[in-house]
């Protein structure tokens, strides 16, 4: 590979971090140190209704609990920061610019009361509603007003939104733990890309950070592969070269049925936390594998094994040859119990 690998770990600080979070932070973290490369802490807190105290100090413990240090991000200043999203602000608002100027995005007026009717209308016919190309033009935005009127509105102040218009066409991705994947993209909805508050959604922030963080290889969980195309639609719109993407198997309740939760610890009787966590607000404590008396290459070797196989007999690995066995190839695609 010519460009050196660069991955990073984007946890949002909405609370504890689960350890399908730590798990996603192990394989890029393997991934790095296999590939000589970087391995980046972004906080992603652009949502300020969301953040929860204390949970970046959590992410960062955890990570340095099991020995899986960042190498850039929050304290640890590279060529790419500020790492935090909410330090970032004042860039974003140019990109979304940039699209509109590229007629890849638009201005939208709408108001959450005529938003609110629409949703209505269509769940009286029994349909979801859809912002996208078989209704944008129905709606108060910048492809249906004059663009005196668009200047107007946005002069007096009105609030607005930017919503992405997705190039019409079959796409074609390649995820390297799920390969080939095509996507007709008429089914992606005209996604708000920044907000009537000034700030960028988790799209455009997501996005925008990863190309100019350099970043090479995008691996993160399973619950981001719907957000693929859309993503992948950003970076030619905005005529970048994509990052490499792999989707980590998500990390299932014991059963097999569904994403294991809090609440499947509590009831079996196991931490889903690398380290305890006092919630802010409830006072409420929950266990974590640190206080359970695990050590932390016992969590890592757990970790490393839910979605994943040296493909030999061997089972108990150093993270030093973790390291040395990890590749993508050996990635599951399916869930890990
Ligand atoms: N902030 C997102 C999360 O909390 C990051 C998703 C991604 O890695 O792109 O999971």
């Amino acid at each position: 590979m010519s460009t050196s690998v660069r991955v990073r770990f984007a946890p949002s600080p909405t609370g504890p971090l689960h350890i399908g979070g730590v798990r996603t932070a192990l394989f890029n973290y393997l991934f790095a140190k296999k590939h000589n490369g970087t391995f980046v802490l972004r906080i992603e807190d652009t949502d300020q209704n969301r953040y929860v105290e204390g949970a970046e100090d959590y992410i960062i413990s955890a990570l340095n609990w099991c020995h899986i240090p960042y190498d850039e991000g929050p304290g640890k200043e590279g060529d790419c920061g500020p790492y935090r999203q909410s330090e970032r602000k004042s860039m974003y608002k140019q990109y979304a610019l940039d699209l509109i100027e590229k007629g890849a995005a638009y201005y939208a007026f709408d108001t959450a009361q005529e938003l609110q009717t629409a949703r209505e209308n269509a769940e009286a016919k029994k349909e979801t509603f859809i912002y996208n190309h078989n209704n944008r033009n129905d709606f108060t935005n910048s492809l249906t007003l004059s663009s005196y009127e668009v200047k107007e509105r946005i002069n007096r102040g009105d609030d607005y939104v930017i919503r992405f218009k997705p190039e019409l066409k079959t796409l074609h991705m390649f995820d390297e733990i799920r390969k080939g994947i095509e996507i007709d993209t008429s089914l992606i909805d005209d996604k708000v890309l920044f907000k009537s508050d000034g700030m960028p959604t988790y799209h455009l922030a997501n996005v925008v950070d990863d190309h100019d963080m350099k970043i090479s290889h995008v691996i993160r969980g399973e619950e981001w592969l719907p957000s693929m195309a859309l993503h992948v639609l950003l970076y030619e719109s905005f005529g970048w070269e994509r990052p490499k993407f792999a989707h980590l198997p998500l990390i299932l309740k014991p059963t097999g049925k569904g994403k294991l939760s809090k609440r499947d610890g509590d009831k079996m009787g196991f931490s889903v936390f690398p380290l305890e966590w006092k919630d802010p607000k409830s006072g409420e404590i929950s266990t974590g594998f640190k206080q359970d008396g695990f050590l932390p290459e016992t969590m890592i070797n757990i970790l490393a094994f839910l979605g994943w196989n040296p493909g030999t007999e061997q089972e108990i690995f150093s993270l030093d040859e973790l390291v040395q066995a990890f590749s993508l190839d050996k990635v599951n695609s399916s869930g890990a119990k």
